[in-house]
């Protein structure tokens, strides 16, 4: 992609070619009035041949732009012959303003400057080239046939320097403009690119590429963590760095870091203001995109999390419900779920009122939490039902789990009243539908309820059973 980037000419050379041709038409046009209306001493020697000669260069001018739009595999052809068509222009009307000395004589390097500028280095030499004959032409012709005469010697070294300077400066812009365009394209490209990466690893990645694009002799790293909140030229091991801090929305969250072996002697790195501007753009879009990636995060979270316990809202228990079980199905790992359910918890809402409710729910959700290891994920499943999703865990072993936070929360100190639970347990082993399984929880939460509750009772094993959707 960088490569298509840099031989593309940053505009298209048929655009160029019809702005050249209107543009010499208008310098056409302005240069017969002048010959017409100039006042008598200031005359071109041969006022016809100069309005001939505009006449003709328009008309051929015209007719080379069209050329290119009825054979556009024509369009090099036609701009190599306006380029014949301007020397040959030149010559006509630098002998018509008083030869090689007159005042026109200085067509010969405007022509060669504005192909140069107009078209490119390359096509400006070659104009050059071209009007340099034409120019010879004169003098010779002036000289009645002797070309290296004194007063000649001096207007060709005074030519030739002027076209040298014009042609090495247009191909000097003309890189500067190639280097711009590139730089742009990579960071439209990293733009792009930073939108679409996946997740934050990614467009580190993204950014890091873009940067060696930008800089292709140095060392690019991208990191996150504190930097400083400036872009710092240092030295570090011998080694050059240029250092542009990554932006989040609270402050500094990273930095691209370049690096490159200094020379001996050197203290640090020349770097262009440009590319550190260009580095700043690159850190400026990362930031942003680090950040949205994370309010993204943090949004997903939130929307599967249950505001008042902290825990796994229902979505997200049936999401990770069905994922554990299908890890399972893979595995032949056993899952338990333990149905948690508070007891008599109407009551306490009745005695207490629904804020020291809500503050018995919350602290009975702290002790399940609390219990669950790595790996475990505690829910609240509906009102004042909580669920433990326990992944590779057998039925026998979730007991245990459950009695302990069954004894847990008996044994908390509430501040009004000591709230118990029952809790029905069941595992998967094998593979089954989450409804099944948690059907199997469900009716032993059941039977926990009417033995007495403050309860944990064992659920039937739920065995592999026919595939079901999960
Ligand atoms: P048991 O489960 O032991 O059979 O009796 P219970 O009183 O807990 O059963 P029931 O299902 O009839 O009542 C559940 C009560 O839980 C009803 C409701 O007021 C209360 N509850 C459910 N969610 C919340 C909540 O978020 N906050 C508060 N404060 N109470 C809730
Ligand atoms: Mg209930
Ligand atoms: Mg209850």
């Amino acid at each position: 992609y960088a490569g298509e980037v840099a031989r593309r000419p940053w505009f298209q050379l048929e655009d160029r070619h019809t702005w050249l041709t209107l543009a010499r038409l208008g310098a056409l046009v302005a240069l017969a009035l002048a010959a017409w209306l100039a006042p008598r001493e200031f005359l071109p020697r041969d006022a016809r041949l100069m309005l001939l000669a505009c006449a003709v260069a328009a008309v051929l001018h015209a007719a080379l732009w069209l050329v290119p739009r009825r054979w556009p595999r024509r369009l090099r052809l036609a701009v190599d012959v306006s380029l014949v068509v301007d020397a040959a222009w030149a010559t006509a009307i630098a002998y018509a303003a008083g030869g090689s000395g007159g005042a026109l004589a200085g067509a010969y390097l405007v022509t060669a400057l504005w192909a140069a500028l107009g078209y490119s280095a390359r096509t400006g030499l070659k104009a050059g080239v071209l009007a340099s004959l034409g120019f010879l032409t004169l003098v010779w012709y002036e000289r009645d046939g002797e070309l290296w005469g004194a007063a000649s010697t001096g207007r060709l070294a005074f030519f030739w320097t002027a076209l040298a300077a014009a042609v090495v400066g247009a191909a000097a812009g003309e890189r500067e403009l190639r280097v711009r365009a590139e730089r742009l394209a990579v960071l439209h490209e990293a733009g792009r690119a930073l939108i679409l990466a996946p997740d934050a690893d990614a467009m580190m990645a993204c950014a890091r590429d873009a940067a060696a694009r930008l800089l292709p002799d140095w060392r690019v790293t991208v990191r996150r963590g504190a930097a400083a909140d400036e872009v710092r030229l240092a030295r570090a091991g011998g080694e050059g760095v240029v250092s542009v801090p990554v932006r989040g929305q609270d402050g500094v969250i990273g930095a691209i870091e370049c690096r490159r072996a200094l020379r001996a002697g050197t203290v640090r790195h020349r770097i262009r203001l440009r590319e550190i501007v260009a580095l700043e753009t690159l850190a400026a879009g990362l930031g942003g995109a680090l950040w949205r990636a994370e309010l993204m995060a943090r949004i997903e979270r939130q929307s599967l999390t249950d505001g008042l316990t902290g825990l796994l809202n229902r979505r997200g228990f049936d999401r990770d419900l069905s994922r554990e079980l299908a890890r399972s199905r893979r595995s032949g790992q056993p899952v338990a779920l333990c149905l948690l359910d508070v007891d008599r918890f109407k009551a306490f809402n009745d005695d207490f009122g629904h804020q020291a409710g809500d503050e018995a729910l919350a602290a009975v959700a702290g002790i399940v939490a609390a219990s669950c290891r790595e790996g475990d994920l505690a829910a609240r499943y509906g009102g004042e039902e909580l669920a433990v999703i326990l992944p590779g865990t057998s039925r026998d072993d979730a007991m245990i789990v459950a009695e302990r936070i069954r004894a847990a929360v008996a044994a908390h100190p509430m501040p009004r009243r000591a709230v118990t639970v029952s809790v029905g347990v069941a595992a998967a082993e094998g593979g089954c539908s989450a409804e099944v399984l948690i059907e199997a929880a469900d009716r032993a939460l059941y039977e926990a309820k009417a033995s007495g509750r403050d309860r944990v009772v064992a659920g039937r094993a739920v065995v592999a059973e026919a595939p079901s959707s999960g």
